[in-house]
């Protein structure tokens, strides 16, 4: 009998220094500064800020304080900064700067924190202006308050700006614009800071976009900027899971859980080794492929929480222990997240807990 593997995903770090040049260069002279928040979006953020570190990148960005010190204790004695979005509150500055971590400060309440924390000398912080995505930041008005009253800043140095963009996916939105305009007049009220505008689409809006940094996730992961693949991007992560049954599905029944799909003719179906506890998402949809010996092989009925089957009917090669591919090289994860009615960030940070993990090279 043969062996039964378990699901394995590879994460191939070649792609991921090849994604990191290629986002260097639509950057012009800006600095990459990878997010490598959620795990590195699943991938493991220790793996792949080693990597990144040594393709040059010395600035990251995280969004909790656990994972800028996880960060801190991975780098060990390579420089680096390590920005933590959550910012710092009365209760997280000590640790903050204890992990040598620079926060994101995203309130007046938040430079507060960050202020009276430092009893002498002055502590480096980004500054997080809000310019339309109404989400973290201060808009326009509190940043006149805060340069109203210096003594605000007295123990915080503002070696940073930056804003995120709610619509660079979509490049012809108007807020864009709106919010590099708005961006650009805030950040002028700091001449002395850097200045960081772009997450990975907006490095693809062009080159008023890229101010001194960039901050790439998704598409140093393979997602392409815009939701879609794009061809300067390459897959980094591939999840493959085994076939652990061949059978006969005859027309007129159904499969899985619900019965929600019924052969319309006698269909041969491959069970695989992989559900929704891998991480895939559980809503069948009817654009659900897998790729499996050169083509893409529709998804029938429900994903359940360990199976999924697919339809093998025109395919030979089919056998237990043969490896599906779920994302990869074959099944990019933009169209495998656009199948499943979700995005490439929710599918990679969702990805089997339960998979047995191989890195290249
Ligand atoms: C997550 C995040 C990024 C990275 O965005 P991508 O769309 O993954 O490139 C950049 N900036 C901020 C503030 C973020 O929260």
């Amino acid at each position: 009998m043969t062996d039964l593997q378990d699901a394995r995903l590879t994460i191939d770090l070649d792609a991921l220094a090849s994604n990191y040049a290629a986002l260097k260069s639509a950057a012009g002279g800006a600095e990459i500064a990878p997010a490598v928040k959620a795990d590195g979006y699943g991938l493991g953020a220790a793996r792949v800020a080693d990597r990144l570190w040594q393709e040059g990148a010395r600035s990251f960005y995280v969004a909790r304080l656990s994972e800028g010190r996880a960060l801190r204790a991975s780098l060990g004695d390579r420089p680096a900064d390590i920005h933590v979005l959550d910012g710092a509150t009365p209760g997280s500055a000590a640790a903050l700067e204890a992990a040598d971590l620079k926060p994101v400060l995203n309130s007046l309440p938040q430079i507060e924190a960050w202020n009276s924390h430092a009893r002498d000398g002055r502590r480096a912080a980004s500054l997080h202006i809000d310019t339309g995505m109404n989400r973290l930041g201060l808009r326009l008005e509190e940043i006149k308050v805060l340069l109203g009253a210096m003594d605000r800043l007295k123990h915080v140095e503002i070696v940073q700006v930056l804003s995120h963009l709610a619509c660079a996916d979509t490049p012809d939105h108007p807020l864009n614009r709106q919010q590099l305009e708005r961006f650009t007049e805030a950040a002028a009220l700091f001449p002395q800071a850097r200045r960081s505008l772009a997450n990975s689409a907006g490095i693809f809006l062009g080159p008023d976009y890229a101010f001194d940094q960039a901050r790439p996730g998704i598409s140093l992961y393979g997602g392409g900027p815009t939701g879609v693949p794009d061809a300067r991007i390459r897959a980094v992560a591939t999840l493959e899971a085994p076939i652990l049954q061949v059978r006969n599905l005859p027309r007129g029944e159904s499969i899985g859980y619900g019965a929600t799909y019924t052969a319309t003719d006698n269909t041969r179906v491959a069970i695989v080794a992989a559900g929704y506890a891998d991480g895939l998402p559980r809503a069948a949809h009817p654009r659900g492929a897998i790729w499996f010996d050169g083509a893409l092989r529709p998804l029938l009925g429900r994903v359940s929480m360990d199976l999924l089957a697919i339809d093998i009917t025109d395919c030979d090669a089919a056998r237990p222990g043969a490896m599906v591919e779920i994302i990869g090289p074959n099944r990019l994860v933009d169209d495998a997240a656009t199948a499943a009615g979700t995005t490439a960030y929710e599918l990679l940070t969702r990805i089997a807990p339960r998979a047995q993990l191989l890195v290249r090279p």
